[in-house]
């Protein structure tokens, strides 16, 4: 499609893990659209659904009542087919036949893969929004959803604090992060945390024994390591067995798993999504077609997708060590 070509109707999906918030986008997109002529369908889980043709025609009272509500009204999915190409071509064709001339993807960098092949092999105007509670998307410094999953963290290891100084006890808890380690990074640091091991990271059990005892020593009755799961979801079980194999020191594990994902989001995630949803029609209008709706320098700005296809957790690597500094 020419660049310059009138947009008249565009199609917007959620791909790959959902994250609090993008009910925000996806109100800011339909209801930006509307207000400025433009048709909006909502294809129902991702890629499967667009593969699916499985899509409906949004109005404005269509994602009424949505903005506090967490995961996705269009429900999310992984679809391993979309990584074929005649499955992408096929997906070109329903959107074309649709009359559609662009296409909102709301997801991490995986969807954003999917997203440039589409636009790159089938010329598809794409626009990506960074949608994931891990913010590990190179090109920007926030995805959708971190916030609200730091906070969710946040309450539940500040209730096992009350526990753990209670009872002097050692709580590993471990918090999401497969390949990212933003979130175990940021909530050390906002709950006080004695230690922070990152995804990537080899366990140092000598260092966590000597932080520990000497904390006994100033007694410090208790102690919390954020634990990032990394590739083994429930880890920290190993992590505290080892401890006590290794240096006799018992602890307490606590995983917290799915409920990071869920939940009301946060004011900021429902004023960047806000902004991001409209920000990413405005784009089209001006006739772009493969950016990338980002915060850079505290702002929300359109830049090519390109910039965000790769995973990354820059945004809170600079603040590596920064929760043990802090915890002498
Ligand atoms: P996320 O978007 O959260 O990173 P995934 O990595 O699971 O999640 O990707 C979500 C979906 O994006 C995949 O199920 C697939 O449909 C699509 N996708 C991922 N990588 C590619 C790729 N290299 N080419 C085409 N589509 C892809």
């Amino acid at each position: 499609m020419n660049a310059k070509t009138k947009i008249t109707s565009v199609a917007i999906l959620t791909s790959g893990g959902d994250s609090p918030g993008m009910n925000c986008v996806i109100r800011s997109v339909v209801r930006t659209a509307i207000g400025n002529g433009i048709k909006v369908y909502g294809i129902n889980k991702g890629y499967e659904g667009l593969l699916n043709n499985d899509m409906i025609e949004m109005n404005a009272s269509s994602v009424g009542n949505i903005i506090q509500r967490g995961g996705t009204i269009l429900q999310s999915s992984r679809c391993p087919e979309f990584r074929e190409k005649h499955n992408r071509e096929k997906a070109a064709q329903i959107l074309e036949d649709r009359g559609i001339k662009a296409l909102i993807v709301i997801g991490g960098d995986g969807s954003f893969k999917g997203a440039i092949a589409l636009n790159q092999e089938m010329g598809v105007p794409v626009i990506g929004i960074p949608g994931t509670i891990d913010n590990d998307i190179s090109g920007t410094q926030y995805t959708i959803g971190f916030d609200t999953a730091v906070q969710t963290a946040i309450e539940a290891v500040d209730k096992i604090r009350d526990t753990a100084a209670s009872s002097n006890r050692t709580f590993f808890i471990e918090v999401m992060g497969a390949k990212s380690s933003s979130i175990a990074l940021k909530v050390g640091i906002c709950t006080g945390a004695e230690n922070v091991l990152l995804s990537d990271q080899k366990v140092d059990y000598h260092k966590i024994a000597d932080a520990i005892r000497r904390g006994i020593r100033r007694g410090k009755g208790s102690s919390i390591i954020i634990v990032a799961e990394g590739d083994k979801p429930g880890r920290s079980y190993d992590i505290a067995h080892i401890l006590k194999d290794l240096h006799d020191i018992s602890s307490k594990v606590c995983v917290l798993g799915h409920i990071q994902r869920g939940g009301s989001p946060t004011s900021n995630d429902r004023f960047l999504g806000s902004m991001m949803g409209q920000m990413a029609i405005e784009t089209l209008m001006e006739g772009n077609t493969q950016n990338a709706i980002v915060v850079r320098d505290d702002r929300v700005q359109s830049v090519p997708l390109s910039d965000c296809s790769e995973k990354s957790d820059h945004a809170m690597k600079a603040f590596k060590g920064i929760a043990e500094e802090l915890s002498i």
